[in-house]
């Protein structure tokens, strides 16, 4: 199993878009960026990348780590304020042409720059896709995340019964994954409970599960810095024939995104094809958000499966998310999620656990 990053890939990635850009320096300030191109993890970091240069600009609190973790860049300490920093070094090194992140830069950070570099261009660009395809390492990492996942449902099945609150289920979910090696959750837990279940991102509360209920439990597991994401939906004893009927038509809807989830199928095609099978089960209407999204360093992150997808064409290696849902307010809902390797067959499923309706 190839364990390293591909880190030169990832370079080389930069040098192209620095050219097809027309930049001097590319400004990387989202944190997941950071991470993916240098290696550092902390936060409140910059990267300056050029043709001739590379730097990673930290407090210090990082700079013992950076140097530890970003190999391939130059590490620039800061007492006086980050963007302060950022402005000294674009100074130095000449740059006219900027590429700043501006889907993340804030209107005062943007003024600051333009205020202090007068006659320095900036243009907004785009680095967010080149995360898109994952290498050996990244998948391997994100299968890891998976099976923490998967491990700690198992473990948190016998504890779902009536009188247990959303938020103790959550709390055992979180405590498994961390002593299954997760670094951190992915994301914030989310147990909903009865109607609660028809609320797609409901955090656990304190409500208490009661016999009959849907419980949807969405959440995910970190490794090495990648995600995973999962959500079951399980029923507190029998199902109803109506409760069975929506778990039944969001399963095959489920099942048939990883027949559709393919190399080559734009965004827009898949979550279409899935939201068909839906309505023709008489549930389009209630499938209230896209099919899925890419997952990695981010829990959110491109290809978005959806209407609103800019994905033309999916690639072998992505890793997305396939989660039909069906919510009907005052009754509940049911949400089945894998995270999906993409090839150039039938999406291979990372998460594994059991997807048959579990009653309790
Ligand atoms: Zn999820
Ligand atoms: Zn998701």
């Amino acid at each position: 199993m190839n364990t390293e990053f591909d880190y030169a890939g990832r370079l080389a990635n930069l040098r192209d878009k620095l050219n097809a850009e027309e930049v001097d320096a590319l400004l990387i300030t989202k944190v997941a960026n950071v991470t993916y191109f240098s290696g550092f993890r902390g936060d409140s970091s910059a990267l300056l990348v050029g043709k001739n240069f590379r730097r990673l600009i930290t407090d210090g609190r990082y700079t013992e780590q950076a140097v530890a973790q970003s190999k391939n860049f130059t590490i620039v300490e800061q007492t006086d304020g980050l963007y302060k920093k950022i402005v000294e070094e674009l100074k130095l090194l000449g740059c006219r042409r900027v590429g700043i992140e501006g889907l993340v830069m804030t209107v005062a950070q943007h003024s600051y720059l333009q205020k202090e570099l007068v006659g320095v261009e900036f243009k907004s660009v785009e680095l967010d896709t080149l995360r898109q395809v994952k290498d050996s390492a990244e998948i391997a990492q994100i299968r890891e995340a998976c099976r923490i996942a998967d491990t700690a449902f198992e473990k948190v099945l016998p504890i779902i019964k009536p009188n247990v609150r959303e938020v103790d289920v959550a709390a055992e979910l979180e405590y498994y994954m961390r002593r299954l090696g997760s670094e951190k959750v992915a994301f914030t837990t989310i147990v909903a409970s009865g109607w609660r279940s028809s609320l797609p991102h409901g955090s656990a509360t304190d409500k208490k599960i009661c016999a009959g209920d849907f419980v949807t439990l969405d959440f995910g597991a970190t490794a090495g810095g990648y995600r995973s994401d999962i959500t079951r939906t399980v029923c507190v004893g029998k199902a109803s024939a109506e409760q069975r009927q929506i778990y039944d038509a969001v399963l095959d809807a489920q099942l048939h995104g990883l027949e559709v989830i393919t190399a080559g199928k734009s965004g827009v095609e898949v979550d279409s094809a899935v939201r068909e099978r839906l309505t023709i089960a008489g549930y389009g209407k209630f499938f209230v958000h896209g099919l899925g999204h890419g997952v990695g360093l981010e829990i959110h992150e491109e290809p978005r499966l959806s209407k609103l997808s800019k994905c033309e064409r999916l690639l072998p290696n992505m890793i997305v998310t396939d989660e039909p849902g069906v919510y009907i307010a005052n009754f509940g809902g049911v949400r089945i999620e894998d995270t999906v390797l993409v090839t150039s067959g039938k999406a291979e499923p990372l998460t594994l656990s059991p997807k048959n309706l579990i009653e309790l």
